[in-house]
């Protein structure tokens, strides 16, 4: 039988590890493969550095995370960021992102969620769901928030449909991934303590200690 199949679409080379590195990591122990896809791998968050350089660190420190964590194919699409997107580069990144599904057929998708504050987050949303519906895709789809707790919260105490993975025992290698990730320190571990908020937060909802929750749009 063919490898269930799971792709994840995020802005920046962090992003799927910060909200879905424990369900990653579980997926993959559990034969899944397991697709990152990556819009952005852009130096211009260090400016002082040479992007062509900032572009080839990232890739290789993308490469070593995502082996910890079991992802099997990680793609880089190369997305122009940090401003508004012309047309035509969003309509570039649909059709690559249609083609991607077409291709690898997943059982689920995962990408940003439209409530996220983070413009490129928010283009993410857009370009995936766009996609998906060009694709005629009929899999799952399901979102995540990395800029905004508060939704997490209210996809909690809502019935609004969602996905809670218990990480429980994959929590650690999440949090060792994220520090990992050098490159984006700055940004990642300001994150941590809303990382660690949000496993505890969410783990209520199964009983477990740590989890990770994704709101089902398809
Ligand atoms: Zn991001």
């Amino acid at each position: 039988m063919k490898k269930e199949t799971i792709i994840i679409f995020g802005a920046h080379s962090d992003d799927e590890i910060l909200a879905a590195g424990g369900t990653i990591k579980k997926y993959s122990l559990e034969g899944k493969k397991i697709i990152s896809v990556t819009f952005h791998t852009g130096g211009a968050s260090l400016p002082w550095l040479k992007e062509e350089l900032v572009i080839k660190e990232r890739i290789k420190e993308t490469r070593k995370i995502h082996k910890m964590v079991g992802v099997s194919k990680t793609i880089h699409l190369e997305v122009p960021e940090f401003r508004r997107k012309k047309e035509s580069e969003k309509n570039e990144a649909i059709k690559k992102v249609r083609d991607l599904i077409k291709e690898y057929k997943p059982s689920k998708v995962f990408c940003h969620s439209k409530f996220d504050i983070h413009q490129d987050h928010r283009f993410v949303n857009k370009v995936v769901l766009k996609a998906v519906k060009e694709a005629g895709y009929k899999g799952e789809v399901y979102t995540f928030d990395v800029w905004n707790p508060a939704n997490i919260l209210d996809i909690i105490k809502k019935q609004r449909p969602k996905l809670c993975v218990d990480i429980t025992n994959t929590f650690k290698i999440k949090l060792k991934a994220i520090e990992a990730y050098k490159s984006q320190k700055l940004y990642t571990y300001q994150l941590l303590p809303s990382v660690h908020y949000n496993a505890r937060l969410t783990a209520g909802k199964l009983n477990s200690k740590f989890a990770e929750c994704f709101e089902k749009i398809q």
